[in-house]
């Protein structure tokens, strides 16, 4: 692949490719050390505070089932989904017949007259106003329009998404001066590719640590940048990106603040330096970008110094909500080759759909599917209609979709058995139908890691969870804090539990309330008294721990597990509720609604039984013994894995391995 490696300013980076590498991870590894204390003020100080409208998650977490807030969910605007629907069709008629997915996953590359044809299709501008050139659609549109491509080709989803979901468009459009906008959104809407750069080798999630700098030149009018990128999607062939990067303290001996910066990849100093290959997502462009001493005009600067962060975090809460949509759509396949294949198959004298095994994965894969649907397009229409604030929402959508998007393909891998381990080009070659099953697979896993990993993500919901609580405990959770502070907080604390407990043990959730669902009704009477449940359970988890709590990962994941699974039922029942009276005569929605908050009802009441009477403790002792070296034992053997290091061999010899190096 290093062939393939291009400067996108037409500089010989690419010769230097593997050196250039090599130099990353070694500077990767001699980072600054920042303190777990740091780490978290960074993110503290990033984070949004306000909550200026409702949100139904958060309401959920304080013990409120608030189905006014999703029920009936918002309605599209009519004019909007016509445009899409008829770009819709042209962007199929044109993967049709453009794009061989199996080819593009072969040789790692999308063709430059698909890039071409998005951009005459309008793609690259699906999220852009029409003022500056865009087809201005709204959330639910264009996640459509993503899933669309993605379905094709993920490789083509994560061009698009990578550009204006997380690309330049979407801070711009939120953050941007008017200046900025007019200067690019319309480039970007023609077709200019875009790229967000935040990720370094030693800034994953936690952006404490990151190095990339920008300080100002003496006159005042431009930065100089310096820094590396890593992972930076679409950065080989971006024209503009958005990169992150440290100013100075606005005060003498403070933090430097991180800051968000539009930069051109035709200016002196960037540089492509090594194109990354993944498990899966073949043919996406994605890289390590340099950048020496770029000078970046001041008027690039977006939203304002320090703010950077702050802007990340933001953009990502609905940027993310494309990825919920896209494994909604993976399930839909899914479903479709599992459904095939297990009426066809026929095993031990029936189709393996009649034997109890497959049909009860068969069953989890539909149920699964139309809970994605339904969480995916609930988000996008609150998204759109603007009356919630759905930080939470989107949170839990790309969390649990990305882990049941997971979990189907892995059923569709079994149900197909070594057809689905087989790869569509040898299906092919030997008279079969080529299903890309074991691609799909490959290709979905990084979903559960990439804008925000699943554990970040529960950390995330977890803290915005415990938040009101925790602003009512001032300084009494601040383990650093004096005495006379924490005891201030402990006051405020006890006052606000006065106030906020005794109603969640009491409070109807039975029957007659919520009677038009129907048969779902129950479901969301049990969501009702759940989310009581949860609250009270997340106030006697605080009580238990206190400040402890924010370490015990393992109880906090487990509310988080369960405020995702009431959330789930909730939307769910929704659109049910809503399908059905779209067409009555379809009870389809009802039987996979009803099927999957059986299922969803069953792990919420082993996720409670679970948050106090469990052996984290016990497990969390033998990890640290693992990472002691204390079981080292173990690993040892005649068939040590590929990737242990050989005696006396050093670490950077070990990737990658010489080819027959057992
Ligand atoms: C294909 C691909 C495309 C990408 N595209 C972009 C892009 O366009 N722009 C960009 O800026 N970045 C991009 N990234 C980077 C991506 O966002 C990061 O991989 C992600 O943020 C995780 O960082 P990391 O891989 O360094 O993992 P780390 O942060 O090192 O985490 C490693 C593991 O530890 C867990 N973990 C970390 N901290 C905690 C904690 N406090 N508590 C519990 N668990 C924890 C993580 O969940 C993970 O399981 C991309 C990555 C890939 C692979």
């Amino acid at each position: 692949m290093a062939d393939d490696m291009a400067t996108s300013n037409g500089k010989p980076g690419a010769a230097e490719g593997s050196a250039g590498a090599q130099e990353v991870a070694e500077r990767g590894r001699g980072a600054t050390p920042v303190s777990e204390r740091e780490a978290r003020q960074v993110a503290e100080a990033a984070r949004e505070t306000e909550w200026s409208k409702p949100s139904f998650v958060r309401q959920l977490f304080l013990g409120k089932l608030r189905l006014d807030l999703i029920h009936p969910p918002p309605e599209p605007d009519p004019e909007e989904q016509r445009r899409a629907a008829a770009f819709m069709a042209e962007a199929r008629a044109f993967l049709d017949a453009t794009v061989d997915p199996e080819e593009i996953d072969r040789t790692g590359k999308l063709p430059d007259e698909v890039i071409d044809g998005l951009r005459r299709l309008g793609a690259m501008g699906m999220k852009i106003p029409r003022e500056y050139g865009g087809l201005g659609f709204s959330q639910t549109s264009y996640n459509r329009a993503i899933a669309l491509f993605s379905t094709y080709s993920p490789a083509i989803g994560v061009l698009l998404s990578a550009h204006q979901s997380i690309g330049v468009p979407q801070p711009l459009k939120m953050f941007g001066t008017e200046a900025q906008k007019k200067k690019y959104l319309p480039r970007l809407a023609a077709g200019a590719i875009s790229a967000f750069a935040l990720t370094e080798p030693d800034v994953g999630s936690d952006p404490a640590r990151l190095s990339a700098t920008a300080d100002p030149t003496e006159d005042g009018e431009a930065y100089i940048l310096n820094g590396e990128k890593l992972w930076c999607t679409n950065g080989p062939i971006a024209e503009i990106m958005v990169v992150m990067a440290r100013t100075p303290a606005p005060k003498p001996g403070g933090r430097r603040g991180i800051t968000a910066f539009i930069v051109e990849s035709s200016w002196p100093g960037v540089e492509v330096v090594h194109r990354c290959e993944f498990m899966g997502l073949n043919g996406i462009e994605n890289g390590v970008i340099r950048f020496t001493n770029v000078r970046v005009p001041k008027e690039n600067v977006l939203w304002g110094e320090g703010k950077g962060l702050k802007l990340a975090l933001i953009t990502l809460n609905t940027g993310r909500l494309t990825i919920p949509a896209t494994c909604a759509a993976a399930g839909k396949w899914c479903l479709e080759v599992a459904r095939q294949w297990s009426n066809e198959r026929e095993q031990w004298g029936a189709p393996i759909g009649k034997h109890e095994a497959v049909a009860d994965m068969l069953a989890d894969i539909a149920a699964s599917t139309f809970a994605m649907d339904a969480i995916a397009e609930l988000s996008a229409a609150l998204a759109d209609a603007g009356k919630s604030d759905i930080r939470l929402e989107a949170a839990i959508a790309k969390m649990f979709n990305s882990e049941a998007a997971w979990r189907t393909v892995d059923l569709t891998v079994q149900i197909r058995g070594g057809r689905g381990y087989e790869t569509a080009r040898s299906l092919a070659a030997r008279g079969e139908k080529a299903i890309p099953v074991e691609r799909v697979m490959r290709d979905l896993r990084i979903n559960m890691i990439f804008e925000g990993s699943s554990e970040i993500m529960r950390l995330f919901i977890a803290r915005e969870a415990v938040d009101p609580h925790l602003s009512r405990a001032g300084a009494f959770v601040d383990t650093e804090a004096p005495l006379g502070e924490r005891l201030k907080g402990l006051a405020g604390l006890t006052a606000h539990i006065a106030g906020w407990v005794p109603p969640l043990y009491v409070g109807w959730g039975r029957w007659p309330k919520y009677a038009e669902f129907g048969p779902l009704a129950t479901h969301l009477r049990f969501t009702d008294r759940a989310a009581r449940k949860l609250a009270r359970t997340l106030f006697w988890a605080m009580a238990r721990f206190g400040p402890r709590l924010e370490k015990k990962q393992a109880v906090l994941f487990r509310l988080v597990d369960i405020g995702a699974e009431l959330f789930a039922i909730a939307a769910v029942c929704v659109h049910a509720h809503k399908k059905l009276t779209e067409n009555p005569a379809e009870r389809g929605p009802i039987e996979l609604a009803d099927l999957f908050c059986r299922g969803a009802r069953r792990r919420v009441r082993r996720l409670f039984a679970d948050v106090f009477k469990n052996h984290d403790d016990y497990k969390y002792r033998v990890a640290q013994n693992v990472l002691k070296g204390k079981h080292v034992w173990l690993e040892a053997g005649d068939a040590s894995p590929r990737t242990a290091r050989p005696a006396g061999r050093s670490e950077a010899a070990l990737a990658p391995a010489p080819a027959g190096d057992a």
